[in-house]
């Protein structure tokens, strides 16, 4: 058997290898491949990664052996060797894992140092203070990441030696200082571990590693892993990479830029750097960083060699990337490259010019951007009338676009119970750190007072398309005590403000939002997306108004529209329940009449609202007792206003109970019991159809569903029902109109038997939430309870209600599709479900071959992005 291997050097991989090295490790052998500066080192697989965690947290010797093999590689390349005071090597440890979680895991620098190799260092760069603060920043790290020493007390003891010295920046701090921190921080560590600093390289090589594949399971990681759909078992890889510093003085920096803007798309490099700093100091805010224009000024020869890299990296990326870069005494390395996160507008943006420049196709476009991104362009932004007459407070920088009005908290856990208590929140924090990811998830929109664009706060903000402000130094903070300041003005913990992430504006009040508009660069794109497409997207809208939005947002056809929505009205509830309350069909019939009229108003709205679209209409679905009173004093009301006694209809409310309701009489099972329903529905449907095709010339033809059917002749019966009524219309009004008759297919029966089925259905919907639900059996109502333990014992990773479970219910509906063509050829076929709005379901919906998906009209030019997306991936005629 041949060994396999778990080590590869950078210039053994490349972009192409992102499940085994990590993106960051695939994109580092990249760039080393096509020649750019990038300090040598090697990557520990992915799958050295899972291999620890089977083997009980220990790295196995056979890989042990090869990380050390490469690390003598690595010391003939560089001429330098690992403890060795004379010249010693040292390495950065990073994480990476397939998809890139910024900021999720742990990196330690400096890797390498101890007592002698500091002095070794200091004499051999001749820069006493370079050298102990590069040990200073390992400790620190090594002790937090390695040995979870809280990060407070190695802040604490460095705020204080600043104190003393009356130093504003670490940069501030002279060698002296600096040995004084690296004293007090290998007192510390001591003090927490009960053992001195670990001096020999080799040890902290193998902790850190270790440390590296652990923080793949930390809890901030595993958030944000749920949160983007990654599965827990990819496991992170290692770089282990040779040092370059930005921290040996003036004409040293570090920074980060992107090719683009990641807020606008605009093609204009933007980045920040800092001079004399290390690694993180620009992202964590540490000093306000220089914009990029700045090196130019200050380091020309570097930013031209930054500025031809950027341009390569591009155009060999063919996307935007986000690049960290370091320079050491005036010489140019990168560190990173990525495709960089961006705002949906930048996203957008960016996909319509590289089209435009030639560089992509419209396919290749469609990839580019994130289609449940597209949400953050559909949110309302304040109205611009309200929002002249206000004075914003303060400004930052407008770190990701969008408007959020909320109260103020100052912490991650309050935001959290405000949310639960159903506020809107807007987090205001000095700096976000990943600690803060889950308060930032539930907040409207996110407010700090330092940080540039870059920081921790902006980067996941965009990410997760939420509104955020950054760098707002107008405003003073007290996280302790709940307030904050502006001048004289106090806010505290509940008020409300408005932030404008496109502005960077910061108000003192709320703010009216409106509808955005969807012109420019996304009616571009979406034209685009609409011309690849295959799958037809439709919406599921009850309303007019909501048909209209639909429309307006792409939709092509109404996929469900629910009637029982309808009966909740004020005016028709009273009705509703006498129909539900009536002792004989005479007395039901009465109380039908008596709805018509205003249930083909309903659909006479739709039908004008869709000009002619298709609609489809699902017959009463709900169990009947959701539309009675509950509470003795309610039922005496309606008692009275129906005329009946308190004790009938009580008595009738308590006989519709059931023990479970969703599995109850409901669907077709109430047009089984009573028809007349039934036909009173049809009779709406097909009259409003002929109106409005006599008003306007547009053929309406209506798709009538019948709902939860798990056996055929449960559909012929109301079938029958549906034709004999319609058919009487169409004769008696003598307008030519067609209709067809389909069904949901939402009681697994009913896909185990679709060839059946299909022998009356002219069409199938996926009702994939009844689906989802009764083949696992879990109560959708009930499961929330219960889905976190899933999700923690990992024995679920996904909400099957939010993603399709493809490999069970999946099935079904492959089987139900299969069965169903064979029957009947042109049958058609769609979802409806919420799963009609998820990207990944859409892409499944495409594969099986479904004729269209339909979601609430909020999701559908996501929708129609995805279903773009799934024909480039998967084309199909
Ligand atoms: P993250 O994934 O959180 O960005 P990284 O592994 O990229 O973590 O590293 C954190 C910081 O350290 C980055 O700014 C990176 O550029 C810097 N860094 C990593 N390795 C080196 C190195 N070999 N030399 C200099 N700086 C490095
Ligand atoms: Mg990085
Ligand atoms: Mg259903």
């Amino acid at each position: 058997m041949m060994k396999k291997k778990y080590v590869y050097f950078f210039n053994e991989g490349n972009a192409k290898m992102k499940e085994l090295l990590g993106g960051k490790g695939a994109n580092l052998a990249e760039m080393t491949n096509i020649g750019l500066p990038v300090p040598p080192g090697f990557t520990v697989t992915t799958e050295a990664c899972i291999r620890y965690y089977k083997d009980d947290q220990k790295i196995a010797d056979e890989i042990i052996n090869e990380i050390f093999e490469a690390l003598g590689r690595l010391e003939k390349i560089t001429g330098k060797k690992f403890g060795d005071p004379s010249n010693p090597l040292l390495v950065s440890v990073r994480s990476g894992a397939r998809v890139s979680m910024p900021g999720m895991m742990d990196t330690i620098l400096n890797l390498g140092l101890n007592d002698e190799t500091v002095e070794g260092l200091a004499k051999l760069t001749k820069n006493e203070r370079f050298a102990y603060d590069s040990y200073r920043r390992f400790i620190y790290m090594f002790g937090d990441v390695v040995m979870q020493i809280d990060k407070n007390k190695f802040e604490d003891i460095l705020d204080e030696i600043k104190e003393k010295r009356d130093a504003k920046y670490d940069t501030d701090l002279t060698a002296e200082d600096l040995k004084e921190v690296v004293l007090k921080f290998k007192q510390l560590y001591k003090q927490e571990k009960g053992e001195e600093f670990p001096q020999d390289p080799k040890y902290q090589l193998l902790e850190a590693i270790k440390a590296v594949f652990r923080s793949w399971n930390n809890p901030r990681a595993v958030v944000y892993r749920k949160l983007n759909d990654i599965p827990s078992d990819w496991g992170t890889a290692v770089n282990i990479q040779m040092m370059v510093f930005g921290n040996m003085g003036e004409t040293s920096g570090t920074g980060v830029a992107f090719t683009r803007n990641p807020a606008t798309g605009e093609n204009k490099i933007f980045g920040e750097f800092l001079v004399n700093a290390q690694g993180e100091d620009v992202v964590a805010g540490i000093r306000t960083p220089h914009s990029i224009e700045k090196l130019k000024e200050l380091m020309p020869k570097a930013y031209a060699e930054f500025e031809k890299a950027m341009r390569l990296l591009e155009r060999h990326y063919k996307d935007m990337q986000d690049v960290e870069f370091t320079i050491e005494k005036g010489k140019f390395y990168l560190l990173q490259t990525r495709n960089g996160k961006r705002t949906a507008q930048a996203a957008l943006r960016i996909a319509v010019d590289l089209v435009n420049e030639g560089l992509i196709t419209k396919e290749e476009a469609m990839l580019k951007v994130d289609a449940k991104q597209l949400d953050q362009l559909l949110h309302p932004m304040f109205d611009q009338d309200e929002l002249k007459l206000v004075k914003p407070i303060a400004h930052g920088l407008p770190a990701s676009p969008g408007a959020a009005c909320g109260k103020v908290y100052f912490t991650a856990e309050d935001a959290k119970k405000a949310a639960q208590r159903g506020e809107k929140v807007v987090l205001v924090r000095v700096e976000t750190s990943p600690e803060d990811i889950e308060g930032m998830v539930v907040a409207e929109g996110i407010l700090t007072t330092r940080g540039g664009m870059t920081s921790h706060a902006a980067v996941v903000a965009r990410g997760m398309g939420k509104c955020c402000v950054v760098g707002c130094g107008d405003i003073k903070v007290n996280e302790k005590d709940r307030y904050f300041l502006v001048g004289e003005l106090k806010i505290n913990e509940g008020d409300y403000i408005s932030i404008d992430g496109s502005t960077g504006n910061v108000y003192a009040q709320r703010i009216k939002t409106v509808e955005p508009e969807m012109t420019g660069y996304f009616e571009i794109f979406m034209k685009w997306a609409d011309e690849i497409r295959k799958l037809e997207v439709r919406a599921n809208a009850d309303t007019p108004k909501d048909a209209d939005q639909a429309v307006k947002l792409g939709a092509e056809g109404i996929g469900l529209c629910r009637t029982e929505h309808m009966f909740f009205d004020e005016d028709r509830i009273s009705l509703v329940r006498e129909m539900i309350v009536a002792k004989n069909s005479e007395q039901r019939k009465r109380a039908l009449d008596n709805l018509l009229p205003m249930q083909k108003q309903d659909f006479i709205g739709i039908y004008e609202a869709m000009k002619g679209r298709p609609v489809t209409i699902r017959l009463l679905d709900p169990p009947l007792h959701e539309f009675l009173p509950y509470e003795d004093k309610d039922i005496k009301v309606v008692a009275e206003n129906m005329g009946i006694t308190f004790e009938e209809l009580k008595a009738t409310v308590e006989a519709l109970k059931e023990f479970n309701p969703m599995l109850g009489h409901r669907g077709c099972r109430l047009a089984i019991t009573y028809p007349e329903i039934a036909k009173m529905q049809t009779r709406a449907i097909i009259e409003a159809a002929i109106e409005v095709k006599q008003k306007t010339g547009w053929d309406i033809i209506p798709e009538i569903m019948i709902p939860l059917v798990g056996e055929l002749k449960e559909l012929k019966y109301i079938k029958d029902i549906i034709v004999k009524t319609a058919n009487e219309i169409i004769e008696r009004e003598g307008v030519k109109i067609e209709y067809k008759v389909g069904t949901m297919i939402e009681v697994p029966r009913a896909a185990l038997t679709a060839d059946e089925i299909a022998k009356e259905a002219e069409f199938f919907s996926f009702g994939t939430n009844d689906l989802t639900q009764m083949t696992f059996g879990f109560s959708r109502d009930d499961a929330g309870k219960f889905l976190n333990d899933y999700y923690e014992k990992k024995i679920l990773e996904f909400d099957p209600f939010a993603k399709l479970d493809i490999n069970g219910v999946g099935k079904l509906i492959k089987m139900a599709v299969e069965l169903g063509k064979a029957t009947r050829s042109d049958l058609k076929l769609g979802i409806c479900g919420e799963h009609g709005g998820d990207p990944a379901s859409i892409e499944f919906c495409h594969n099986v071959g479904l004729d269209y998906v339909s979601c609430s009209p909020y999701r559908v030019p996501i929708a129609r992005l995805a279903a773009a997306q799934a024909q480039v991936k998967n084309p199909r005629k």
